[in-house]
Parts: C-alpha cells; structure tokens; sequence
C-alpha cells in the first residue's frame, strides 16, 4: 500500500511552497535527523482536543526526517493507509499506523521557519488533516511563521515562487487555455483558440 495520505505543507499557501527546489542551489542534507524541540509536542497536546485531533495521543511515535534537496515543499506528512481507512480510525478512536513527517534540508537556515512546518505537519500527524481556519489558528498560537521581512529564506522562497510563476505557463484571457511555457516572449496567438494572446 503506497502513502494514501501524503500531505503538501503549505506554509505560506500551495502556491509559495510548492517551488521550493525551484532553484538549483545544491542543499545538504545534515547528518543528524530533524529534531522535534523539547514543548513542542506538549504545546501540541494542550492546544488541540480529542475530539477534532483523534491522533493527538499517538504524536510522540511520528517519525521526523529529511526530505530530499529536490523535494518540492517545506513539509509533508505521510501516512501509510488510505485516506478512507484514516477516517474509520478516527471514528473508531484507534491509532493511525506509521506516521511519517518530512521537513526540507532548507528549513536548518531558519530556526521559526523551522518549527513552523514541524508544528504545521505535527497537526495534520494528530489527525488535523485539512488546511482550515483551525488549523492555521493552532499553528498561530503553537509555533508562528516569522515575518516575510525578517526571514531571509521565506524571501527567498517567495522570490523563487514568484519567478516560478511568471516562467511557467500562459494562460489565455480569451478562453482560459492554459499551457507550458516555452518561450522567453509572449506568444502572438493562443493555441487553442488561435485569437490574439493577451
Ligand atoms: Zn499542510
Ligand atoms: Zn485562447
């Protein structure tokens, strides 16, 4: 059975995060495996309720490791049963198997950011599977993201994102084609639908 459940962190929102490995910068991993700071599980606990964290008692057996340079988001959490066999588990109070979380290498420049994807797929491992209001207040009051301003690599990340954006596709204003970009300029005409590209 593959990892049904695996999870993109999203930190800052698909968009941002999904173009972390965009650039080439070759990225160790370190030689220690992540580590989970001393509170931040008991901040965990104490934050969240049983009732919409049915994992939460089992969050001391998550695994934490690296993720590859080439890994394309700060963070994810793997679960190794089905999405449906997950929401039987919960329903019925048992445990979730093995929990995996990943953190990008990236995250050893920047100690909050750091804490903020663990904290983030800590959430998600005690059974907060979805990116909503809750989930982001916890993670708020748990472990909050640093400023864009102070954080060197949150702006580099986001510069990336937003090159990556700009690169990637066209998208049609006519008829909403959207397609590879693989051209420096803009192309005359849409492929689709042939009008005028604007
Ligand atoms: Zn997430
Ligand atoms: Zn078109």
């Amino acid at each position: 059975m593959g990892r049904g459940g695996t999870m993109v962190g999203d930190t800052f929102g698909d968009r941002l995060t999904r173009y972390v490995s965009a650039s080439v910068r070759t990225r160790h991993i370190p030689s220690q495996p992540p580590e989970v700071p001393d509170g931040l599980i008991e901040a965990i606990l104490t934050a969240v309720n049983s009732e919409e964290a049915p994992f939460k008692t089992h969050l001391s057996r998550v695994r934490v490791e690296w993720l590859l340079p080439n890994a394309d988001c700060l963070g994810n959490t793997a679960f190794e049963m089905s999405h449906h066999e997950l929401e039987a588990r919960k329903r019925q109070r048992l445990p979730p198997g093995p929990v995996t979380i990943g953190l990008h290498p990236i995250l050893v420049e920047d100690e909050q950011l750091y804490v903020h994807t663990l904290a983030h797929e800590l959430l998600h491992a005690a059974g907060l599977m979805d990116h909503n209001q809750r989930h982001a207040t916890l993670l708020n009051e748990i472990a909050p993201s640093p400023k864009l301003s102070e954080s060197p690599l949150l702006q580099e990340i986001r510069s990336q994102a937003l090159a990556q954006q700009e690169v990637q596709e066209w998208n049609c204003s006519h008829c909403g084609f959207t397609w590879d970009r693989e051209t420096v300029r803009a192309p005359s005409r849409c492929p689709k639908c042939a009008r005028p590209f604007k």
